[in-house]
């Protein structure tokens, strides 16, 4: 089959790390093939729209069969660079970005955070789960933006929008936001927002006025 790179809709490529890491664990239990229902079950996505994302990518399952389990990760793997190291920015060694040090995707997924960014000088200069904490002030010296090109932001709400700028101005292209903020940047850069507050509460709120 072959293995089309063309574009896939944002809403499938953002399930794709989702299908990508269950295939891994199935292929590691030594599973060859596997249903849209098995797949629907385990990542908790309908199987219609699992059928049809799958269906992007030239994977059209057989009936009976279900999908080859090499060949959807074959693929996921060069859809997201998962042959390619992914190396990462932090800024802000607070406790979220402590954590994320500590946490370091290590598990499933080829991205890890290289280098770290804060501007306490009680951090700089120190190292957080084997990752170098460099002042802020330096983010252009010690970054080669050839290789990094993604950055964490894990600062306080107020500071953001500033950290963003600089950011942008030294060329990174997509941010992850953690903190609050709403942030103000070029077209060209891609931000994705994690309010984990705000996720938690509609979660609460969801509990409490649509119960399952
Ligand atoms: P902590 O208890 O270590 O301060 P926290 O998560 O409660 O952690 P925050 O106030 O959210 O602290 O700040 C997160 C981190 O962002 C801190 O390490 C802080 O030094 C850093 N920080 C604050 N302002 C900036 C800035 N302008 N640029 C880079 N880092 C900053």
């Amino acid at each position: 089959m072959k293995m089309e790179q063309t574009k896939i809709p944002q809403a499938t490529a953002k399930r794709l790390p989702l299908y990508y890491r269950f295939l891994e664990n199935l292929q590691a239990s030594g599973k060859q093939r596997v249903s849209s229902t098995e797949l629907s079950e385990a990542v908790k996505v309908d199987s219609a729209t699992i059928r049809r994302d799958f269906s992007y990518f030239g994977a059209l399952g057989k009936k009976g069969y279900g999908y080859n389990v090499n060949y959807l990760l074959s693929f996921f793997r060069k859809t997201l660079d998962q042959d390619e190291l992914t190396k990462v920015m932090l800024v802000g060694v607070g406790n979220l970005g402590t954590a994320l040090l500590h946490y370091n995707f290590s598990k499933n997924n080829n991205t890890r955070i290289v280098m770290a960014f804060d501007v306490d000088e009680n951090k700089v200069g120190a190292e957080v789960g084997g990752v170098k904490i460099h002042h802020l002030k330096d983010l252009t010296k010690v970054t080669d933006l050839s290789e990094v090109s993604v950055a964490i932001l894990t600062v306080p709400a107020v500071a953001a929008q500033k950290i963003a700028d600089q950011l942008v101005e030294a060329g990174i292209e997509g941010i992850l936001n953690f903190t609050p903020a709403r942030l103000d940047v070029p077209d060209s850069v891609r931000v994705h927002h994690i309010d984990l507050s705000v996720e938690l509460q509609a979660l609460v709120y969801f509990l409490k006025h649509y119960p399952v």
